[in-house]
């Protein structure tokens, strides 16, 4: 930095405290920069690494929004906001830089309404009192929006009148359920659920299909960015309409649902039995017909599909979207065996992408592109996508 450079400083008062952004010392082009040198670091040395895809306006991206509800002895109030990183006690937030601001709207008048119904936040310990957390999703394209309100008990005293306010407040809340979560747990939702208000579900558009999201289900919570990590994966895996496509690591099946139009089939593989159903609804909701849906390891399905002399055997793009820690061995050698033309790889790791690369192009693969999206603005998180093909003769 040049000697009389102004240092910039954190756009949010509470960046150290919270713990969620880590780049918050940066501003939005240095951030860039800074995921642009890891990316390369770590991947360069296979091809050129493009210029990473950023926002336009990289505020207010989440369309998830979850708060913690406590009772803050000190100053006499309920306080809302997120647990301060490695520790339970809460740092209140009103609105954050990078939560969709209706989303923390909501949350701040809840708070609110709290006081005048007279309604307790729930107490771990003492097992005393209602409300623990509040989980906000909001489809941006079609701008339905879920509160969900997570109680200790599923008792809920004036419960009426407590949501007449709040639609009175908030009339574009298109549903409300209780989420009843008596354990001593970190997880946010417990097992038990009631729809209160509305259809219990919302939609939201994404590459021109549509996703059904309920309280439970996973779906990407930056939405703006995510259609061009998919646009640029499907892209990458250039279908022509005659492709088999493996979508491993499938989630709710979106990626494998937008290809599918532009596939002859798709097979989803994923290991979360709740996401495999919301896969299936949701094929069923886009009139998807050409993919199916398997649940359980993706490392053990293909390399069941490749121990196979049938018809099932011939892949033509496989395309896999791991988690953090990235693929397996068995994966990685089943990939090999099968030896597709074309491998596409959506990674939210540059560290493993890494690793499982080294493998891949060591013995039969070529890396062509890697693209990488700028997902999660203002935390440390960068997104790639990599398109592999299979070097002839090896
Ligand atoms: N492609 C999806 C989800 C990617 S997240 C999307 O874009 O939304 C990674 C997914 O891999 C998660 O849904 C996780 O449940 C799943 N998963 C983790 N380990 C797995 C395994 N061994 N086999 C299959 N799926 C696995």
């Amino acid at each position: 930095m040049a000697k009389n450079a102004k240092k910039h400083t954190a756009e949010c008062p509470l960046y150290k405290k919270c713990g969620g952004c880590q780049l918050q010392n940066m501003t939005y082009p240095e951030q860039l920069a800074y995921k642009q040198r890891k990316e390369e670091r770590w991947l360069s040395k296979f091809c050129h690494v493009e210029p990473i895809i950023g926002m336009e306006d990289p505020h207010h991206y989440r369309n998830k929004v979850q708060a913690a509800f406590a009772w803050d002895q000190r100053h006499r109030k309920v306080i809302s906001g997120v647990y301060q990183s490695g520790s339970h006690s809460i740092v209140p937030v009103n609105d954050c830089l990078i939560e969709d601001r209706k989303a923390d709207e909501i949350i701040v008048d809840i708070r609110r309404l709290m006081t005048s119904f007279k309604m307790q936040p729930y107490d771990e310990d003492s097992r005393r009192g209602f409300l623990r957390h509040v989980l906000v999703k909001r489809g941006f394209s079609t701008g339905q929006i879920m509160v969900v309100l997570v109680t200790g008990t599923p008792m809920f005293p004036s419960r009426r009148n407590f949501l007449k306010a709040l639609l009175e407040l908030h009339p574009d809340i298109t549903t409300i359920i209780q989420n009843v979560n008596p354990y001593r747990t970190n997880l946010v939702l417990g097992k038990q659920e009631q729809v209160l208000y509305g259809p219990g579900y919302i939609e939201d558009t994404l590459c021109g299909c549509t996703f059904r999201i309920s309280a439970k289900s996973f779906y990407q919570i930056n939405p703006v960015q995510c259609e061009k990590l998919y646009r640029t994966a499907i892209d990458y895996a250039g279908l022509t309409g005659n492709e088999t496509l493996f979508d491993s690591y499938c989630g709710t099946g979106t990626i494998g649902i937008i290809a599918a139009k532009q596939a002859k089939n798709v097979i989803g593989v994923e290991l979360n039995r709740d996401a495999v159903k919301d896969a299936i609804s949701n094929a069923k909701r886009n009139d998807i017909n050409n993919i199916r849906f398997i649940c359980g390891d993706a490392g053990n399905f293909l390399s069941a599909i490749a121990e196979s002399d049938e018809e099932d055997a011939h892949v033509d793009v496989i395309m896999m979207d791991p988690p953090r820690a990235g693929s397996s061995q068995e994966f990685l050698d089943s990939v090999l065996k099968l030896s597709p033309p074309k491998v596409v790889y959506v990674s939210c790791n540059p560290e493993t992408l890494h690793r499982d690369l080294k493998y891949l192009t060591q013995y039969g693969y070529s890396c062509e592109k890697i693209q990488p999206v700028d997902m999660f603005p203002y935390t440390s998180h960068v997104e790639t996508v990599c398109l592999m093909s299979r070097v002839e003769g090896k």
